[in-house]
């Protein structure tokens, strides 16, 4: 109740705040507050759940300039008691659009865009090194990794967020300085991973985890995420791979500093990253191998950092052409329709002259995502290319 009487609070009554000017006169009031950082910040918030619409709610408050929003969800009415930017309304709406309106409402200075897409397929990694920072608010261990995989390459620092029932936990790792969020990972958190990546479990066939939550615990932890960013804007002292435990049926709240795994392989950033002036409609691998070559010089090959499938064949003897990505191949279309049976998906991820099929489809047709770097690589070197071209599709912020 100090806090009342201090000399700041008595400051800002003693002038009325005009309603537009004044959007951010009570923040300015704070010592090290610097409304310019936050406004020039570019954010992407994984997952608009529980504790995205938290994140996305503060960020939008404090006037965070531009926000990009990833989820490929519906709105379901289950979703009303714990998301604060939706209404009765939006059942059956997309959240990520749904959630962009809703933000706008909330702060028409702030700039919105989304991707309605799976974070591990759709978000090209030209997105990530376009960010100041990263939020998550996902439930699960696949996407939190590839996130972290991401920003390592990229150098995009990122706030991890977790919530269960009435425990809740957050994370910050940088890149560069200090653990990364796979550095301490229990191996059994990989089976996850591995079964969303399995042929033998298609897609539809993994089963969602739906994690029972509360919107208390989801605004705690949106809210420490979103506090830890605007530390991270204003160059306070952060530490990486530090974050704290709550457990809200206790109140007993934990540190809990991650340490550097040496051991840890996250921790090399791309070098050499080119840009191709061109978009992923309308290069060709063919092209973008020309590129790798003329850095590389002969014996230059496009590495895929995801599983392409390019054929499927049954034992019944059918064979069939196929461009699609494994992670993204559902079992209907492996299904043979000759005999029924599943057929074999054939795998590549590397591209070259000695796979010469691949050389006229477009880096679109290849499954690669908007705006992504692509890997090139001879026995020596790699060299790493950007769709920069796409740069204005992709983040369309209004
Ligand atoms: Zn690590
Ligand atoms: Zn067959």
């Amino acid at each position: 109740m100090n806090m009342m009487k201090n000399q700041n609070v008595s400051l800002h009554h003693s002038h009325t705040p005009n309603a537009v000017q004044g959007r951010y006169d009570t923040l300015r009031l704070i010592s090290w507050w610097q409304q310019e950082k936050v406004s020039k910040t570019k954010a992407m918030v994984v997952g608009a759940g529980a504790l995205g619409n938290e994140i996305l709610k503060n960020l939008a408050l404090v006037g965070i300039g531009h926000i990009l929003i990833i989820d490929f969800d519906i709105v379901e009415a289950a979703n009303l008691t714990r998301s604060v930017l939706f209404r009765a309304e939006d059942i059956g709406k997309l959240k990520a659009e749904v959630a962009a309106q809703r933000l706008k409402e909330l702060n028409p200075d702030v700039k919105v865009a989304y991707i309605c897409g799976d974070i591990t397929s759709d978000v090209g990694l030209g997105v990530f090194r376009s960010m100041d920072v990263v939020l998550v608010g996902v439930d699960n261990f696949g996407a939190r990794i590839f996130v972290n995989r991401a920003c390592f390459k990229v150098g995009t620092p990122w706030i991890n967020g977790g919530i269960q029932e009435l425990v809740g936990e957050f994370h910050l790792y940088i890149p560069g300085k200090g653990a990364c969020y796979e550095c301490n990972l229990p191996t059994e958190a990989y089976k996850e991973i591995k079964n969303r990546l399995s042929c033998l479990l298609p897609i539809e066939e993994v089963e969602q985890g739906r994690v029972p939550t509360t919107p208390t615990i989801a605004s705690i932890v949106g809210g420490l995420q979103v506090q830890e960013a605007l530390k991270l804007i204003h160059g306070h002292k952060v530490t990486g791979g530090s974050g704290l435990i709550f457990n809200g049926l206790t109140n007993e709240c934990l540190p809990a500093n991650f340490p550097l795994n040496e051991r840890c392989l996250n921790h090399n950033p791309l070098k050499s990253v080119f840009t191709t002036g061109s978009g992923a409609d309308d290069f060709t691998f063919g092209e973008l191998l020309n590129m790798a070559e003329q850095k590389l010089g002969a014996g230059a090959a496009i590495h895929l950092d995801f599983d392409l499938v390019f054929r499927a064949s049954c034992s019944c003897g059918y064979n069939e052409q196929i461009l699609k990505r494994l992670d993204k191949l559902s079992s209907n279309e492996l299904r043979c329709p000759k005999c029924k049976k599943l057929m074999q998906p054939h795998i590549t991820s590397n591209i070259s002259n000695a796979t010469p099929w691949f050389l006229d489809k477009t880096l679109t047709q290849g499954q690669v995502p908007p705006f992504h770097i692509i890997t090139a690589r001879n026995a020596k070197s790699a060299v790493h290319f950007e769709l920069d071209a796409d740069r204005d599709k992709v983040l369309n912020f209004t």
